[in-house]
């Protein structure tokens, strides 16, 4: 059975009507939430980076640093998902895997800190980035100087081909077990950005659902409320990013035990095991 647990490597501040239809004027925390995986076999597993100080580092200059200007970023050195797991005695090189949702800034900036680490993620999600450069990068939230020089020789890119019915829950059954042992399963959660994607845990604490950006905040899917129309101006497709949300409201109700975590939903992540705390 693999240990899931959680931690927060820094955090924005957005308007909550920004990101959910009926919301509060008032800027709000939003958390980068980073799980962490430990397999008995695979060793340690994180599903996306959260912010590092290389967040702030590659939006020094223009045009990068507009995306600074846009979403105020906090983070402290000793916040990095690499300082926290070193703080408890997890070397940065026994990360064994990174998982990624996506391509977005505040899940790939702490990447470049795991030198040994595979790293796992839709195929359709890099090819979504990977000519990208200069405003147009940016505008897709996607920092190239954020990934080491070596991402793509330490990669492996998932084909949507892969996905294989009935490796995970409905409707979102179709997935790609990583480690063929139906622990963790990739999932494709189209809408936010392309190739986005989620994970199923079976942990010794229960099944989790970890939806990444899918949603920003559990009343989303709960009360079916879509992002603002300026929100969904970022967005790779609505329609579909609508659909994941019904999909994601329609598994909550079949299956209740199953906790959802989207990454961003503070209320979540206050309930959710803390990584680093006896349980
Ligand atoms: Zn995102």
């Amino acid at each position: 059975m693999v240990k899931l647990t959680f931690l927060e490597a820094g955090h924005c501040f957005h308007p909550e009507v920004i990101v959910i239809q009926g919301g509060r004027l008032a800027k709000r925390k939003f958390p980068s939430t980073v799980a962490v995986i430990e397999h008995p076999r695979e060793g340690v597993i994180l599903f996306d980076t959260g912010y590092s100080q290389r967040f702030h580092e590659q939006t020094r200059k223009f045009p990068e640093r507009l995306y600074a200007m846009v979403t105020p970023v906090h983070v402290r050195p000793e916040e990095s998902a690499a300082a926290q797991l070193a703080a408890r005695g997890i070397a940065a090189r026994d990360v064994t895997h990174v998982v990624l949702s996506h391509f977005h800034a505040d899940h790939v900036a702490g990447v470049g800190d795991f030198p040994r680490a595979r790293y796992s993620y839709l195929r359709s999600g890099w090819d979504g980035v990977r000519e990208l450069s200069g405003l147009g990068a940016v505008a897709a939230g996607f920092l190239r100087g954020l990934l080491p020089g070596d991402f793509e020789a330490r990669s492996r890119p998932i084909a949507s081909e892969k996905m294989r019915e009935g490796a995970a829950l409905a409707p979102f059954s179709a997935g790609f077990d990583l480690f063929d042992d139906g622990s963790v399963v990739l999932v494709e959660l189209p809408g936010h950005a392309k190739g986005h994607a989620g994970l199923f845990v079976r942990s010794d604490a229960g099944p989790f659902f970890l939806v990444a950006d899918a949603c920003w905040l559990a009343r989303a899917y709960q009360d079916l409320k879509m992002p603002s129309p300026i929100a969904r101006l970022i967005m790779h497709d609505s329609a579909a990013y609508r659909r994941t949300l019904e999909g994601i409201r329609q598994l909550s109700r079949e299956q209740p035990g199953v906790r959802v975590v989207p990454c961003h939903c503070s209320d979540t992540y206050a309930a959710v095991p803390a990584f680093g705390e006896p349980r």
